[in-house]
């Protein structure tokens, strides 16, 4: 069992306008081929389409560690609309999977994705000639004008006949805004004239209709890359504040808003045993409603846990004012007499703690807020088949910090077998929600902790022979509960999903918990081989711990001996193979600390593929 206290953060929406663009087709070979090797064509696309009562678009993306994809796709009668609704349903998937981008993959029962665009405009269907010239008209006498340095206008027109037509433009400050404004207006008057379609008439000084995808698609891009560059320049006007001090006040509205977030999530953990012993601290930053990020960390000293805060808190890419808003269970902001008095009133109490011995361990938590491993590191992961819906009874059932173990339930899964290099083999059963199967989601969890299983030395593997993966966790502290029981070959995770709702995403797939999550699979196959395999010898290790002399890794380590094991083991794989992500002090203390359980470790000649020193 493992529970631990991580840095939560706070996802902001960062739209990132370069990366995705409605109707270019994709063109990276490496997503076709996921989306190949899925065969998400042929099952999911291909049994939609039916041409007699419309058009079928699919718009797909991929995470940049091509692990992760998504799609979304739309039926309508009028293309135009299904792209629409296709390409912005992809955009929310994109922020919720770390796409790289959203392109069109497929028009009906053709995939467009790596075609010549001239393809898809072929698909498109056509103005009259009397329309368009009508369009040309309209453009040159009344939208032309309009058009803004900074701004992109754009226009859209529906058209039956010279007497039968409606358009309408927009000018904003990004180009996807502008569309979304002119074809959702365009549409609401032309529907008046019995007009059902409006199609994108102009980008700026530019006629784009009747021209090619292609065409199309550099217009945008180069007005894109212009608003991209115009960010850019304000990011770095705004990173000119490093320091708390420099700061600027936060304004009536973000003051509300930072009060709120207190009393919703940091006052919960300012009541824990862990908080109510240390420093606990809370930054807010904050412009407005829409921008705004906060981060808290716990820490036995005062000075380190606000640094490491601040650092994270600033260290978001749209809010720089952050400010040291409460301090335990107090909010401090905008009172400095009161902070100062809680400040002195803490450090004394830290003090005395660290003289009395309490604090005979090297990290409080072991290694939060470290990167010991990412979704980038090597990886032996191969394949994942799926094998079948199973039902598995009498399985424990923990879903908070205090949850004992005597509760069971059944556990409806899905159930995969995934595949490594190495030739080992392992089970993944999945946990669905009773009455609400989602067979897409289970197997991205399948796929995520596969890849993660592959980054853990093979010693650590090769003796787990399961994983099941719970639905029913209602305790978010970004990591959750994991677990392993005596004497099995395999070990529970039970993480939180975003909102703590079972359809909620797998929160380990956030980057800054993914370290975290890999470093507690590795504290749970430490388990497991310490429990079955008879390759520790119990008294080559209490002879160890014992020569330490009462010093450990981390304050968990301290529960007890088969904790300590975990963490020790834990601690060793970092230190050996990841050691330029720890600190110098910390590498010194570790040597100083527990010199006899990394010998012991040392002399094991463990088999460590895929990590390398
Ligand atoms: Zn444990």
């Amino acid at each position: 069992m493992k529970k631990l206290l991580v840095i939560v953060f706070l996802g902001l929406l960062w739209n990132n306008v370069g990366i995705a663009a409605e109707r270019e087709p994709g063109t990276d070979k490496k997503c076709l081929h996921v989306f190949e090797r899925e065969k998400v064509f042929e099952r999911k696309f291909l049994p939609k389409v039916n041409k007699d009562q419309g058009v079928f678009v699919t718009y797909v993306g991929c995470n940049k560690y091509y692990d992760d994809w998504s799609w979304d796709y739309s039926f309508d009668q009028d293309i135009d609309a299904a792209h629409e609704k296709a390409y912005n349903g992809c955009l929310r998937e994109m922020d919720e999977n770390n796409l790289t981008g959203c392109h069109l993959f497929s028009i009906d029962d053709v995939i467009v994705w790596g075609k010549d665009t001239t393809l898809v405009a072929e698909n498109v269907e056509e103005l009259n000639k009397n329309c368009i010239r009508k369009g040309t008209t309209e453009f040159n006498k009344k939208v032309k004008q309009l058009v803004k340095k900074n701004f992109v206008t754009v226009m859209y027109f529906g058209c039956k006949s010279m007497d039968s037509w409606y358009w309408h433009q927009s000018t904003e400050e990004d180009l996807d805004t502008s569309r979304e404004v002119a074809y959702k207006k365009c549409l609401k008057g032309a529907s008046k004239h019995k007009i059902e379609t409006c199609h994108l008439f102009s980008i700026n000084d530019t006629i784009v209709y009747g021209k090619d995808a292609a065409f199309v698609a550099k217009v945008e891009k180069e007005i894109k890359e212009r608003s991209t560059t115009k960010v850019v320049k304000k990011k770095k006007v705004a990173k000119k504040q490093t320091k708390p001090e420099d700061a600027k006040p936060l304004n009536k509205g973000c003051i509300k808003l930072g009060t709120n977030e207190f009393n919703k999530k940091v006052k919960k953990v300012a009541k824990s045993r862990d908080a109510k012993r240390s420093a606990l601290v809370f930054y807010f930053g904050c412009e407005n409603s829409n921008a705004w990020n906060w981060q808290w960390k716990i820490g036995d000293d005062l000075d380190e846990a606000k640094e490491t805060a601040y650092k994270a808190c600033v260290a978001s890419p749209r809010v720089k004012n952050c400010h040291l808003f409460s301090i335990g269970d107090k909010i401090v902001y905008g009172d400095a007499a009161l902070r100062a008095k809680i400040e002195e009133k803490l450090i004394k109490k830290l003090a005395k703690r660290k003289k009395s011995g309490a604090i005979n361990y090297v990290q409080q938590f072991l290694f939060s807020g470290h990167e010991i491993f990412s979704k980038m590191s090597p990886t032996t992961f191969k394949k994942l088949t799926f094998n079948e819906e199973k039902n598995i009874g009498n399985v424990v059932k923990r879903t908070t910090r205090n949850s004992d173990w005597s509760k069971k339930k059944t556990f409806r899964s899905f159930s995969f077998t995934a595949e490594f290099e190495d030739n080992y083999t392992a089970k993944i059963f999945v946990e669905y929600e009773k009455g609400n199967k989602n067979f897409d989601k289970a197997e991205k969890e399948a796929l995520f902790f596969s890849h993660m299983l592959g980054q853990m030395p093979y010693f650590l593997r090769e003796h787990n022979d399961e994983i099941y993966v719970h639905n029913d966790n209602s305790y978010d502290d970004g990591l959750g509960l994991w677990w392993a029981q005596h004497n099995k070959r395999s070990f529970h995770i039970n993480a939180p999903r975003k909102g703590l709702k079972p359809s909620g995403r797998q929160r380990c797939r956030e980057v800054k918990l993914y370290s975290g999550c890999a470093v507690v699979m590795v504290h749970e196959l430490a388990h497991v081989i310490q429990d079955l395999t008879g390759i520790i010898s119990p008294s080559k290790w209490s002879k160890a711990r014992k020569s330490d002399k009462k010093k450990y890794v981390s304050e968990y380590a301290k529960t007890n001996s088969r904790e300590d094991f975990a963490e020790s083991l834990t601690a060793w794989v970092a230190l050996r193979y990841k050691s330029e992500k720890i600190s110098e002090s910390d590498l010194k203390k570790f040597d100083e600390y527990i010199p006899n359980r990394l010998k012991m470790f040392d002399e094991m000649n463990f088999n460590m593929n895929p990590l390398e020193n």
